[in-house]
């Protein structure tokens, strides 16, 4: 479910210090995307895996100073980061876009405020929100999960809950992420390798999906992963017991729809799938 930004209810705040920022992509690519780990030391704020939290960066005082208010996911379980339950993580990706009237390039204000953050500064973040992207308390429920980008970041928190917490998952997990070079897996490449901790647990699988060209635009092969294992991938949707979750960008929504109808047969086939999915509470969506 999609809500506007103005209609979330930022009347409770909360102070947020910053503990760690680092760089999770290579200093070569053109995404920049930094871990940063939080603080919040109020025991009224407490989240689940698969909220996002809120946060207001501090308004252009030349233009009234209204907060700049963005969501990005908690990507921590509920233990906390490094058992640390005061503190959690969040992915966040430098954005850029250019001024349709000047066509100048202009740097998005809350992901640049929140990437100039360092070890020690404040900031101010609401919520939690969303409970809808959420965990079944059934470990046997097989979970399929779909993500690209930014999206790793609830995964990282579920995988994380699953196998550290609970101590196994009997349903088959399956994590499928895209991304454009290796190196750009977050939390899935040589320098840091959070989800390789859970590689020996009998349930779990992870399939990367990179481009075949990795140039500025290239798609990325998600989709290609999908179809691969299209025999696993459609058993495990036509099983009552399994959710599916999407989590990232539009566009890899856009991209699964097309997998999926090539492994259904045919667009109208996956539709109906999906709705029904979606009509037993399956389907499971987060989206920006
Ligand atoms: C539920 C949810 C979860 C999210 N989780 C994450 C996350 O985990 N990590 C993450 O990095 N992001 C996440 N996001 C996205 C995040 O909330 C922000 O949208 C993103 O960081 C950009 O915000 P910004 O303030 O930096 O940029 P903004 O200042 O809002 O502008 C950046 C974008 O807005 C558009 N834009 C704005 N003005 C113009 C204009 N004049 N002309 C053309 N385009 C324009 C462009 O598309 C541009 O890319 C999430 C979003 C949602 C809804």
């Amino acid at each position: 479910m999609h809500h506007r930004l103005s209609e979330y209810d930022t009347t409770q705040q909360y102070k947020a210090k910053v503990i760690e920022s680092h760089r999770i992509t290579p200093e070569d690519s053109e995404v920049e995307v930094r871990h940063i780990v939080l603080e919040v030391d109020d025991p009224a704020f407490k989240y689940v895996e698969g909220q996002n939290i809120g946060v207001l960066a501090p308004g252009d005082p030349s233009l009234g100073g209204k907060p700049h208010f963005r969501l990005y996911s908690i990507a921590s379980s509920a233990e906390g980061e490094e058992g640390d339950h005061k503190r959690f993580a969040i992915a966040v990706r430098r954005c850029f876009y250019i001024d349709e009237f000047s066509g100048e390039e202009r740097k998005g204000i809350a992901s640049n405020y929140l990437c100039d953050r360092v070890p020690g500064d404040e900031i101010t973040i609401t919520g939690p929100y969303g409970g809808a992207f959420a965990l079944p308390s059934d470990p046997h429920i097989n979970l399929l999960m779909i993500g690209m980008g930014t999206g790793i970041a609830p995964f990282r928190a579920f995988v994380k809950r699953i196998f550290k917490e609970k101590g196994q998952w009997k349903g088959k997990v399956r994590l499928f992420y895209g991304a454009k070079r290796g190196l750009e897996l977050l939390y899935m490449n040589d320098i840091r390798n959070d989800f390789s901790n859970y590689y020996d647990q009998e349930t779990f699988k992870a399939f990367e999906a990179l481009s075949p060209r990795p140039a500025l635009n290239a798609p990325v092969a998600l989709d290609r992963s999908i179809e691969e294992n299209s025999a696993e991938v459609w058993s495990m949707i036509q099983d009552p017991l399994t959710n599916v979750y999407v989590a990232g960008l539009e566009s890899a929504r856009e991209n699964l729809d097309k997998a999926m109808a090539k492994i259904a047969g045919s667009e109208e086939i996956w539709r109906r799938t999906k709705a029904n999915l979606v009509s037993q509470g399956r389907w499971f969506e987060l989206i920006y």
